[in-house]
Formats: structure tokens, C-alpha cells, sequence
């Protein structure tokens, strides 16, 4: 998630930290989500880096070219003949593996559905559901969380 970088004093107001485990009493800002504790880098759920996150709408693609080369790739979507052109660069792996029509997921819902294909379309929509962890994930206090020295700061 990015947050924008506003200077804005936001108003505060109780939060509980939705880090696993933690279900702190803090205060913060609206969009806060976890406890001066678990805001810090290291605790950072790091849901966009997750490689099977990289790979529901794109793929990994291993080369060795030093110089920018264009590859034609077939879509990725069962059923769909096209093709597309993807230029290859120098120590990028990630490419987009569907054609340009069906990098979005509505179409790609639309054509699976024009092909009878609505056991993909239930395997495509658990794909991305499982990245949507962190809202309401176990909740409940704990008593034996560690002191926390640090001062309640604004965030914003
Ligand atoms: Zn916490
Ligand atoms: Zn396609």
C-alpha cells in the first residue's frame, strides 16, 4: 500500500494494531493500521514483493540479453490466441504474460466465461482473495506483548 507523504496533521484516534498476534491500542491516523511498534520497516507485511503476487498477472522471464530485445509472447489466458510484442530489457525478469486486452481482470472473467471456463475463473478470483490478508486477520488481545517505550507520534 502506498501512503501518501502529506504533512498534513491528521486527527488521532484509537486504533487497534492489525499486525498477527499484536491487537494494540494505539493512537494514530485514520489510515493507520498497526502500532508505532509495527510500523517499523521490519515488520512491514510485505504483500506487493510476494513473488506468487508477481505472478498472477505477470511472469518471470530468465535472460541473459545485455541489450533491449522485442519478444513476442503468447497470451497467458486459456483460450486466447493473441499475441504481443514485449520488449525485453537488461536485468528486468518481470513481464506482463497476458496480452494487452486481458491485463485486466474483468476481461479476463468475461472471455473465461464466453469459453466455459468457470472453474478458472473461481481458481483466478482464489489467487488474488489470498492476498487480501491483513484486514481483520486475528484480532484479539495479548497481554504479553513487550513494553513499547516509544512515544505515540504522528505519522502523517
Ligand atoms: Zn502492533
Ligand atoms: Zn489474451
Amino acid at each position: 500500500m502506498q501512503l501518501p507523504k502529506s504533512r498534513r496533521r491528521q486527527k488521532l484516534r484509537e486504533k487497534r494494531c492489525q499486525y498477527p498476534g499484536c491487537g494494540k491500542i494505539f493512537f494514530g491516523i485514520h489510515i493507520s493500521k498497526y502500532c508505532p511498534e509495527h510500523r517499523q520497516d521490519r515488520y512491514r507485511i510485505r504483500k506487493r514483493t510476494k513473488p506468487e503476487d508477481v505472478n498472477i498477472k505477470n511472469q518471470t522471464y530468465k535472460h541473459t540479453y545485455t541489450e533491449v530485445v522485442t519478444m513476442v509472447m503468447d497470451c497467458a489466458l486459456e483460450g486466447c490466441e493473441h499475441q504481443f510484442e514485449v520488449k525485453i530489457y537488461p536485468r528486468q525478469y518481470i513481464y506482463p504474460k497476458y496480452c494487452p486486452e486481458h491485463r485486466n481482470e474483468y476481461k479476463r472473467i468475461r472471455h473465461l466465461q464466453l469459453i466455459g471456463r468457470d472453474d478458472l475463473i473461481e481458481e483466478m478470483k482464489r489467487e488474488s482473495e489470498s492476498f487480501e490478508f491483513d484486514q481483520g486477520a486475528l484480532g484479539g488481545e495479548d497481554e504479553n506483548e513487550a513494553v513499547d517505550a516509544d512515544v505515540v507520534d504522528d505519522v502523517a
